[in-house]
């Protein structure tokens, strides 16, 4: 359970609310809360009920949370929370496309997916220079020669940029170039990384670890927003299943299940969700009427020659093709995705 104090509380208020806690039994601590103070309560002997502590004075209202989320949940925003960055809303109703290749390669590649997502009226040009691989010996990105080729080809497009950061090292540089800071799956619970990431003032795209519980993944968003970063984007993008036939599993239902728990904006990644670029297509339409704010997409000029995720990128023009797609579907959820 969360108490939210009255944000006009006076000390002595205060100090009578947490002595009567106290005297039945309830432990808490006290948190800073987007909007003032709340407590967190851990014990509840006496089975205190919402109702009944709403009616002590001071508190304004008590969440029945079964989770720690003072910042991510629902229950404290009961409105989405809209993010905004350079002219660009996610969460705000308007159907988000970010698109890219997994690596950024050289300058003719990202002309190429940059003028794609572009004309596909995406927002986002994402694109990694530095690449968490499985092996130490494959492609580790272009480092800050890959943030620049990815800078300029995004200005030129007027596409906002999406780099991934690999660690707190890496974050100066990164955030340097990139309006939007991409935490990968791998990096979901490196603490160190979202407490630096709390006390930067870019949103950042947190995507779920690839075992992750609903549960692990708004905690590590909570690590963000109570460090004061405010703008968290979550990305569902598959979660590893005992089926090897495919990269990933898609949990779709996770979109539903994390709008109900969170007020974040949640992107899908059908890409690394499934590995596969025949899937791609037919699970980002499904993604675009699951109530997803939009879609995270690998593309590539030329998948057989990408240097990393080369089976899951699509071509330019599949993205194309998709973007009236979702013209069509998204309305059916109450978003809009506007003409290229
Ligand atoms: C990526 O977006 O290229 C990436 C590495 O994704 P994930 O962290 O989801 O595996
Ligand atoms: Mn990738």
């Amino acid at each position: 359970m969360i108490i939210v104090l009255d944000p006009g509380i006076r000390q002595a208020e205060r100090e009578a609310l947490e002595a009567h806690l106290a005297g039945r039994g309830v432990a808490h601590r006290r948190e800073p809360g987007p909007r003032g103070d709340v407590l967190v309560v851990t014990a509840n002997p006496s089975g205190l009920t919402p109702e009944q502590l709403e009616s002590l004075p001071g508190v304004a209202r008590a969440l029945p949370s079964a989770t720690e989320f003072v910042h991510a949940s629902r229950e404290m925003h009961p409105a989405g929370s809209v993010i905004h960055v350079g002219g660009v809303t996610a969460g705000g109703g308007e159907f988000l496309l970010a698109a890219g290749p997994c690596a950024v390669e050289g300058p003719g590649q990202m002309e190429a997916c940059a003028t794609a997502v572009a004309a596909a009226g995406g927002k986002i040009l994402r694109g990694g220079s530095f690449k968490p691989r499985t092996s130490p010996y494959s492609f580790q990105g272009l480092g800050r020669e890959g943030l620049e080729i990815h800078r300029g080809a995004a200005d030129r497009h007027g596409l906002l940029m999406m780099s991934e950061v690999l660690d707190r090292e890496d974050l100066p540089m990164v955030a340097e170039f990139a309006d939007i800071l991409q935490v990968g799956s791998r990096n979901m619970q490196n603490f160190p990384l979202l407490k630096a990431l709390g006390g930067i003032r870019k949103p950042v795209l947190l995507k779920r670890g690839l075992a992750a519980t609903r549960e692990e993944f708004l905690l590590a968003a909570e690590y963000i927003l109570s460090g004061g970063n405010s703008d968290v984007i979550l990305c569902e993008r598959g979660i590893r299943s005992f089926d090897p036939s495919l990269r990933n599993s898609l949990d779709l239902a996770s979109v539903v299940l994390l709008k109900e728990m969170t007020h974040l904006p949640v992107l899908v990644d059908p890409s690394h969700a499934t590995g596969q670029s025949r899937l791609v297509l037919p699970m980002a339409r499904a993604a675009a009427v699951s109530g997803a704010d939009g879609l995270l997409l690998e593309v590539h000029p030329d998948p057989a020659g990408a240097l990393s995720d080369g089976p899951q990128a699509i071509l330019p023009e599949d993205l194309i093709r998709l973007s009236a797609d979702l013209r069509a579907l998204v309305p059916v959820v109450g978003r809009t995705f506007g003409a290229p």
